[in-house]
Formats: C-alpha cells, structure tokens, sequence
C-alpha cells in the first residue's frame, strides 16, 4: 500500500516547529546493559506502570491524527516486549502514517525481521558499537555479537532496505573500529550514524568527558579515508548526511549534540515506556499521558478527543532545545533506556 500524508501538522509549539515525529518507548528493559547507556544494576519500571500495548496504540493512534506522519519505536530494547507486534500491526495499518520504523540492538532481529516487515515496518535502525565478539562482550557487558550480525542479515534478506547502524564511538573503546563500521555498511548498501555519547544517567563505567569522541573530529578522519560530500537530505532527524564518491548507496550520518546544536529544526517529542510525554530529549518538560488515557477508559482508538486535546495543549510546554553539558554530572537522571532513544 502506498501511504500519503493526509493529516495535516497540528501540533506547532511556540517557536514554530511543527511535531510530526514520535518516538515511542515500549519498555524500559532490556537484553543488554551497553556502557554508555546502562549501569550494570539497573533498576525498571514495575509492569503495572509501562502503558498496556492497547494504551500505547491509543496513544500513536492520536499522534497520527493530528498529523504525525512518523513513529519510532524504541526502547530499552522493544523487541523484548511480549506481544510487540500487535502493536507495529496495529501502527502499520494506519494509512496516515508514512513511516514507520524501529530502533533495535538486533539480538533477537533474525526471528522478528520477516514479521515486522509484514507488519509494515518501513525501516530498522540497528545498534552496534564493534565488529569484535570480545569487544561487543566487553561494550554491552553481556551481549554476543554473532547475534546481532544474524539479525542484521535478516533483515537484509527479507527485503529491508536502506538498513542503518547507529554507533557510538568512545575514545579508547572502538575508536580503532571507524573504518571497519563504515566498511560494513558500504558492502551492504546500509547508512551509518555516529552518534556522540549523551550525558544521560548515572552508568557507573567511564568518565564521558574523557571518552567523548566528537563527530568534527570523526568527519576529519573519515575525509582522509573517502571522499565524502555532505547532502542536504533531510530524514526527519538531528542527523547531516554525507554521500561517497563511489557509491550511491550507503551514506553516513553524525548526531552531534555537543558540537552542533540540532534543536532549531526538532521536529519529534518522545513518549517513554510509562507514558510520560517528553517535549526534549535532554530537558525535564512533560506530560503524564498515562493518567490522562486511564481518566478516559471508555474512549476508542477512533475517538481520542481528550487524549488530543492534552497533546495539543503540551506543544507549548516544549522547550527551545538541550543544554547538555559533559562536564557536569549528568543533568538528566533519565538514562537512555528510559527516555526512548
Ligand atoms: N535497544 C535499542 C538499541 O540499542 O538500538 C533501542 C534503544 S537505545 C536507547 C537507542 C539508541 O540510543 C542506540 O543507538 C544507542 O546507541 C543510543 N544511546 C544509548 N545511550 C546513549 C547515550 N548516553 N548517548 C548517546 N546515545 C546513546
Ligand atoms: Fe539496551 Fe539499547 Fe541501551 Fe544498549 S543502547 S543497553 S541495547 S537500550
């Protein structure tokens, strides 16, 4: 089915921005405990405080409604949620939703790739930080990297296109790895983003400061490598792209919170496993969606209006960007897994 956009953006803050992206955190947990994200001893949400998969449907349902043409779903790592994919069904068949897409560590990929392709998952962003089983071991303290490679394999087999890894790279971690990432997804026709690490909650492992690795520094190293020309594709996304020389497929991608500032042009709000409405990643301003879908249990899918109007009413909460800053304890208590990423 070919989807159009028929909603029009109702959802414009204060500053213009219209909302026409959600990202939608599923569950809190997860099958990993990477470095930068993750402490080891994390503590979760009680089941009886994440949204139910109906409540969560409900909530992507009245995004879309009012104009959202884009859903993330994400997590912790959401292909852990029992009975996730009654909700990417449930999502892939609105037909006013142009994308919808899925943020993974592609542990359990191999199994989900052809159910979610089904479900109609438009495409898949898959973590991995290394292409060493030693060092995956070491980075997301219990994963095995065979895993992840299966799954992404899967995906590619079952028709995925345009497949991206999202990598953060950590000054004396997997610095030594940038080529060999990007020589993986070229062979592949994937893309690539290298994301900087964000000061997100306590993860008792390094110093982030001194770990930080900075997308000026990793495009110096790459333009010594490739020639790389930078594109002014938009995908809905904090990311700048750049394209090869010699090959149309693949394209690298920077997130860059630190050294360039993407908040003029946000265009998401995130809402967390608990149902909690995040305005921006890197600031406080919310609203408890969850109380407001419990108040109205009788409403349907199809007839959200009070659900609506509360989202309507938090465009104006959303504040002009982040202030993150490595050199101060991490402001945000909220780690990644938490928030959504
Ligand atoms: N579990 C899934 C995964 O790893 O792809 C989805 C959730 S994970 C929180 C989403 C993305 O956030 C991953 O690409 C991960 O690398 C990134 N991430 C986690 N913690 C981060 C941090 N402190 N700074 C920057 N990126 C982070
Ligand atoms: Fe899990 Fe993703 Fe966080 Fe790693 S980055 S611990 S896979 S949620």
């Amino acid at each position: 089915m070919i989807k159009t956009s028929a909603n029009k953006p109702q959802l414009i803050d204060r500053f213009g921005r219209e909302v026409t992206y959600v990202r939608l955190s599923v569950t809190d947990r997860c099958d990993l405990r990477c470095v930068y994200c993750m402490s080891e001893d994390m503590k979760f949400v009680p089941r009886e405080q994440l949204l139910t998969l109906e409540e969560m449907n409900r909530i992507g349902k009245a995004f879309i409604d009012l104009g959202v043409n884009k859903i993330r779903l994400t997590g912790g790592e959401p292909l852990t949620r029992r009975n996730i994919l009654s909700v990417f069904k449930t999502l892939g068949s609105e037909e006013n939703l142009k994308d919808l897409t899925v943020t993974t560590n592609g542990t359990l990929l191999e199994k989900y790739a052809q159910p979610l392709k089904d479900a109609g998952v438009t495409r898949i962003n898959v973590s991995l930080d290394t292409l060493r089983a030693d060092r995956f071991k070491k980075i997301t303290r219990i994963g095995k990297l065979e895993k992840t490679l299966a799954g992404i394999e899967a995906a590619l087999r079952v028709g995925f296109k345009k497949i991206k890894l999202n990598a953060v790279i950590m000054h004396g971690h997997n610095d030594d790895e940038i080529i060999d990432l990007v020589e993986y997804v070229r062979v592949r026709n994937m893309d690539i983003s290298f994301i900087e690490e964000m000061p997100l909650g306590e993860i008792g492992d390094h110093d982030r400061a001194k770990t930080y690795y900075s997308s000026d520094d990793l495009r110096e190293l790459l333009q010594n490598h490739y020639n790389l020309t930078a594109t002014t594709e938009q995908t809905g996304g904090p990311a700048k792209y750049y394209r090869f020389a010699d090959n149309d497929e693949s394209r690298i991608g920077f997130i860059s919170p630190h050294s360039h500032n993407f908040c003029d042009d946000c265009n998401r709000v995130r809402v967390t496993a608990e149902g909690m409405l995040l305005l921006c990643l890197g600031q406080e301003h919310s609203l408890d969606l969850r109380k407001v879908v419990r108040a109205n249990p009788d409403a349907s899918i199809n007839d959200d209006e009070a659900l609506k109007q509360a989202i309507i009413g938090a465009m104006q909460l959303k504040p002009k960007g982040h202030d993150f800053n490595l050199n101060e304890q991490p402001i945000i208590m909220r780690h990644m897994s938490a928030t959504g990423g």
